[in-house]
């Protein structure tokens, strides 16, 4: 019931970070993993290049890239299973509501559903995680990215009505520590006993911890979950005291 072998998985951001730790995840359950990256760097450190991974050079916010991606996939092992929205922005700039914001943070939510609409194209029953976040339901003080993310999660169930032949969830990750270029080096560095302190598990998740979640989601043992957005925040997001 838990298996992904020989699934067909599609990892956006997969050189480095949370993307990483899920393609990796995928690859060493033995899915066939297409990596979708802009830099090619990162990944050579892990990707074993053979019969079951591939890698599309690609920045997810060209136009041309929802059918270049799952054209990749089709090419290099003739379908396409699963989507895991993961690749994702946060802004550095002071103003929250300026244009560059907005422009910055919204094709958090527009790629994913460009890439999930070209992919429900080519398999009606496919199955779709989106990597959504704490910040769509707490106020975070990031007004743009949370608006996205909570954008994602409503998509989500939206989209799950659409196409009620796939499944399609999203995930409310917590605080996750990946590494230095990660998005939440900073916050690791200047809040790390506070953000524990308010997590039930008392600690900060990884990057595998996500895997986790969607490798569940992308198997049968999940097949009557549809339109939800399950937390993977170490009890974050529930924890009054
Ligand atoms: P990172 O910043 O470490 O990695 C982000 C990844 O997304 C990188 O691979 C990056 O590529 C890629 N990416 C961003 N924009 C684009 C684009 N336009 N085209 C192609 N690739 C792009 O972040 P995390 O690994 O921590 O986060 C992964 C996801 O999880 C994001 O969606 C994030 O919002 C979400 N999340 C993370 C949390 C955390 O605590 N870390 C908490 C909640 C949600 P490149 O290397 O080229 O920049």
């Amino acid at each position: 019931m838990l298996s992904v072998k020989g699934k067909v998985v599609v990892v956006t951001g997969a050189n480095r970070g949370i993307g990483q730790a899920i393609a990796k995840t995928f690859w060493d359950h033995g899915a066939k993993v297409v990596c979708t990256l802009r830099q090619w760097d990162d990944a050579k450190l892990w990707m074993a290049d053979d019969e079951r991974s591939c890698i599309v050079e690609i920045d997810i916010t060209d136009p041309g890239a929802p059918d270049k991606i799952c054209e990749a996939a089709v090419d290099a092992f003739g379908r396409m299973d699963v989507l895991v929205n993961n690749a994702g922005r946060t802004y550095r700039g002071k103003d929250h509501f300026d244009e560059d914001a907005w422009s910055t943070l919204i094709p958090n939510l527009i790629a994913p559903a460009n890439i999930s609409n070209a992919f429900s194209k080519i398999n009606s029953s496919g199955v779709i995680i989106n990597i959504a976040s704490i910040a769509a339901f707490a106020g975070v003080p990031n007004p743009t990215y949370a608006a996205a993310k909570a954008g994602l999660v409503g998509l989500t169930r939206s989209m799950a009505q659409v196409y009620p032949e796939m499944r399609i969830n999203s995930l409310g990750v917590g605080y996750i520590h990946t590494d230095e270029r990660g998005m939440t080096a900073k916050s690791y560095e200047t809040r790390r006993d506070q953000v524990s302190e308010s997590t039930i598990l008392g600690r900060w998740g990884t990057g595998e911890e996500v895997a986790g979640a969607c490798m569940f989601l992308a198997s049968d043992a999940s097949s009557y979950i549809t339109g939800q957005c399950i937390m993977v925040d170490g009890g974050y997001s529930v924890k009054a005291v």
